[in-house]
């Protein structure tokens, strides 16, 4: 993905790249935290990757990823919401549903925006946009930007990929180096390990320090697996990038990404970890 106009965030540029790559793009992606400009300026970069016609995507030069830029492109749309408070009201979703079935006008993919739906989604809003997550449509992209995706229900985030933009400004190499034995204990199939191993995950500063990192690491991996490029150094994914295989590793990225917006809503902690063991368990060891 060209990110020549976003600057803000190299483990959401290397999660995109990395599932740009593997032909597996979710249909719909949130993208969370960071600054109103951030999440706007990457809301404007992925349309225009949807609706780009050029090999090298987003050109942010063709005809459609100028609409895109202007927000004047027909296959793009912007949830309207309605009162003071610009609520998303269930209808719309509703007719965001229908237009879903209806071909696009210009470009191969429709893209719907819906801007602060963690300010602006009822829980009636929510439920009619569950009900499309789980019946995804072909060719369509859902992008939704929020403040903290954490008051989202689990069963829309569980259906969607989020991008973080917080800042994780540079892991120190003994906070990598963690993360790292964290990751292999997962690969040797060795249930107590991999416990003993989660269970500093049960500190909730532990934890946000690294989650992060395990999510920059497996990122690597992943990205190693289709090319050579990583952003730390080789040295943390080589290993894992052998050891696993590409949908075990987006499991797992997601897997962490979804730990880190429950820690924002004050889970309790030795549930998560054990919760994380378990799924880290189920994605790695399954055949
Ligand atoms: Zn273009």
């Amino acid at each position: 993905m060209n990110f020549e106009n976003f600057e803000k965030n190299e483990n959401v540029k290397a999660e995109l790249n990395a599932l740009e790559k593997s032909r597996r793009f979710p249909h719909a992606l949130i993208i969370n935290g960071g600054n109103n400009e951030s999440r706007e300026s990457l809301s404007i970069l992925l349309s225009k990757w949807a609706v780009c016609k050029n090999e090298d995507k987003p050109c942010s030069e063709c005809i459609p990823c100028q609409k895109a830029e202007k927000g004047v492109h027909p296959d793009i749309y912007f949830a309207k919401g309605s009162g003071k408070t610009d609520v998303i009201a269930v209808e719309e979703i509703r007719n965001i549903t229908r237009a879903c079935s209806i071909i696009a006008n210009e470009a191969d993919t429709k893209v719907f925006v819906i801007k602060d739906a963690d300010k602006r989604m009822g829980v009636e809003a929510l439920n009619a946009f569950l009900k499309t997550l789980e019946e995804p449509p072909q060719a369509i992209l859902f992008l939704l930007t929020t403040e903290d995706a954490g008051v989202l229900p689990e069963t829309v985030l569980s259906r969607c990929t989020v991008l973080n933009l917080e800042q994780s400004s540079g892991f120190s190499e003994e906070t990598l180096e963690k993360a790292k034995q964290i990751l292999l204990n997962i690969t040797e199939l060795n249930e107590i390990s991999l416990l003993k191993s989660t269970s500093v995950l049960n500190d909730k500063s532990k934890a946000l320090e690294l989650l992060p990192a395990m999510r920059a690491i497996l990122s690597d991996a992943l990205s190693l697996t289709v090319s050579d490029e990583t952003l730390l150094s080789k040295e943390y994914s080589e290993t894992l990038s052998t050891k696993l295989t590409k949908k075990k590793l987006i499991g797992l990225i997601e897997t962490v990404n979804y730990a880190i917006y429950t820690i924002s809503r004050n889970v309790n902690l030795s549930l998560m970890s054990t919760w994380i063991c378990g799924e880290f368990r189920r994605i790695t060891w399954q055949k």
